[in-house]
């Protein structure tokens, strides 16, 4: 999953980027208006975390462009506790949440995964396909009830095969949600990654008991008994 943090009290937007980095998403960091938007228009944003009160462009005009531009991207907007006005305009502008500020990082990743699922079928914070089993909020994840040790990328890789369960993902569809803009587009990096999970799996390329590489489209983790 891929974030924007639009922020420009730096601490603040430090802190945001490494809390939610931690949690296994891919996290960009925009300080004002313009550079949100600029990022807006040359990414594909899971979730926006979108502080209203910003320098250059106002938060609300960053939101009326991500919400025309980019309609399945969640937005949680930040606001002072005494912007009453602003919230109601972001939530009634297509915001689907917001935090006031002073607020805990605790509360912010509980809204921020909540709303990450929205989407797929499952609502539940446990992922579980077969024998594959993750705990979103604790960050393990099982293999027959073995447990996992896997690198920030390989979880987030797996989470995200985990909601789409049954469905083809592509090697760009994984490079766009699970990497930053760092990331050189032609790499391989997604097939090491599928390589060492699957390792960690004891799942084999060949004869798979959990991720198939679809020929031509991607790889999918297989339903059970599928
Ligand atoms: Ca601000």
């Amino acid at each position: 999953m891929r974030l924007l943090v639009v922020e420009d009290e730096n601490d603040l937007a430090t802190a945001l980027g490494k809390e939610l980095a931690r949690d296994g998403y891919a996290v960009d960091l925009a300080e004002d208006g313009e550079e949100a938007l600029f990022l807006i228009e040359i990414n594909n944003y899971d979730l926006v975390v979108l502080d209203l009160n910003l320098p250059e462009l106002d938060g609300l005009e960053v939101l009326d462009r991500l919400r025309a531009d980019h309609p399945l991207a969640k937005v949680l907007i930040l606001t002072a506790r005494t912007e009453v006005e602003d919230r109601v305009r972001g939530l009634d502008m297509g915001a689907h949440d917001y935090l006031t500020k002073p607020f805990y990082l605790k509360e912010l990743k509980a809204r921020v995964r909540a709303l990450l699922r929205r989407d797929f079928v499952t609502q539940d914070t446990v992922l579980q396909c077969g024998h594959l089993k993750m705990d979103t909020v604790k960050h393990i994840a099982w293999c027959e009830n073995r447990p996992l040790d896997l690198t920030r990328k390989e979880y987030a890789i797996l989470r995200y095969l985990l909601l789409q369960t049954g469905k083809a993902v592509s090697q760009e569809e994984l490079l766009e949600h699970i990497w930053d803009d760092s990331v050189n587009p032609f790499t391989n990096v997604v097939r090491v990654h599928i390589n060492t999970l699957r390792r960690k799996l004891g799942d084999n390329a060949e004869n798979p008991i959990y991720i198939e590489t679809i020929s031509g489209m991607g790889y999918r983790l297989k339903e059970p008994n599928s």
